[in-house]
């Protein structure tokens, strides 16, 4: 193999990438008009329904156009020899590789940051806004990108530069270093996620005692599960899409709902809610998914291990110097078709999980108050009642509303 011709394979894998997740885009386009099933007749109204459609056909043409920018922008890069213009400014300021790759990948991540930026606030202040989903100020949109910026540096630099020490000093045997250090970094941020990351950017604060945290205390002991933390969070500071989660696990397993949620659902549905979510830990969805993320890493690492020494993977870029960073940005491009099949495979065991948590909402709580919820929960973020199945069977990580509602409803 010569690297003209590895060139070409990943030229090839960023266009047929791009040209399925057209198709797919198009083929749920064109069911957006599609009459809507008799379950969810009660949805929207006229108005609302109307709202909808424009709302999935303004995304639909936005997203065409990121997308197609985006394209042109890598292909560019690609064919000017942007990896090797880069690499050698990071090389003139060190000759230490760490140090040179930390660069590297500061000046790429900044530089496709600065051009995504555009996008991300005609996003934010142009379509949510007009669509009244939009409350983040200008304030609010600068100091994300700062902290995200900011935390990507830290958190990604630190562990970038942990990685090539690892395999300066161990060799190919770096990878199981690297899946130890990741093993235990997701871990961790998964256990203390609540406390270490989301106040960067958000407020929480307990539920307050009354009705809703006697409703949810009594839901709980029923089942036994032990849940005292329970925290509102002003998700209202940047949209009206609202949404609850549980993190962590042992004494930091917390539920945090949106106060989006807690304004706009009922009592009842939001203990149903809280009960699918419940139904989660229960059947193991959560364990099943962090050990399986981190079996995937550990496969990955280990591929990447093969690959990583042939300078192979540099040249193909157009990088003379081959190096651990250019490597990994090649292998990362190659190796993209595999990620997308695992996320495939990811994606209907997530889709069976939820069933299953519905199952359990149903059989331990309530069905009828899940499917109203779910139902105000797609009214409120316009989403769309007739998605394409090969679009759904890509994409969707939970089944589509119509889908779930029938399952809520059998017998
Ligand atoms: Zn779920």
């Amino acid at each position: 193999m010569t690297p003209t011709s590895l060139f070409y394979i990943i030229i090839a894998i960023i266009i047929i990438d791009f040209i399925v997740d057209k198709i797919l885009d198009a083929l749920n386009a064109k069911h957006y008009n599609d009459p809507i099933p008799e379950e969810l007749t009660d949805v929207y109204d006229q108005a609302e329904y109307q709202k909808s459609q424009d709302y999935k056909t303004t995304n639909y043409k936005f997203g065409l156009i990121t997308s197609t920018f985006s394209l042109i922008v890598t292909l560019a890069f690609l064919g000017l020899d942007g990896f090797e213009f880069v690499d050698t400014i990071a090389r003139s300021y060190s000759d230490h590789n760490i140090i040179i790759a930390l660069i590297f990948f500061g000046i790429i991540m900044l530089g496709s940051d600065l051009l995504n930026t555009p996008f991300s606030y005609y996003k934010t202040f142009v379509i949510e806004e007009r669509f009244g989903f939009n409350k983040t100020t200008k304030a609010t949109f600068i100091l994300d990108k700062l902290k995200g910026l900011l935390m990507m540096a830290i958190i990604g630099g630190g562990l970038l530069a942990l990685i090539i020490w690892f395999y300066e000093v161990t060799g190919t045997y770096f990878w199981l270093y690297a899946w130890a250090l990741v093993a235990l970094f997701s871990i961790f941020t998964n256990m203390f996620y609540a406390r270490l990351i989301v106040p960067i950017f958000n407020k929480q604060t307990p539920l307050e005692a009354g009705e809703l945290r006697d409703k949810i205390s009594e839901y709980a002991n029923s089942v036994g599960f032990n849940l005292n933390k329970i925290f509102v969070i002003d998700g209202s500071k940047r949209s009206t899409k609202a949404n609850a989660y549980f993190s962590g696990f042992g004494s930091e397993k917390r539920v945090t709902l949106y106060d989006t949620l807690v304004n706009d659902l009922e009592d009842e549905e939001i203990v149903a809610v809280l009960a699918h979510e419940v139904g989660h830990y229960k059947k193991k969805h959560i364990i099943f998914n962090l050990i399986a993320s981190l079996l995937l890493t550990g496969l990955t690492l280990f591929i990447l291990s093969i690959f990583i020494s042939n300078p192979l993977l540099s040249q193909a870029l157009g990088v003379e110097t081959p190096s651990f960073h250019v490597g990994l940005i090649a292998f990362g491009l190659l190796y993209s078709p595999i990620s997308e099949l695992t996320g495939f495979v990811m994606n209907h065991f997530s889709r069976k999980f939820e069933y299953q948590a519905d199952d359990y909402a149903k059989n331990t709580y309530k069905s009828e108050p899940l499917v109203s919820s779910l139902k105000k929960l797609s009214k409120n973020s316009l989403s769309n009642l007739t998605p394409h199945p090969a679009y759904v069977w890509v994409h969707y990580s939970h089944p589509t509303l119509l889908e779930r509602v029938r399952n809520l409803r059998r017998e």
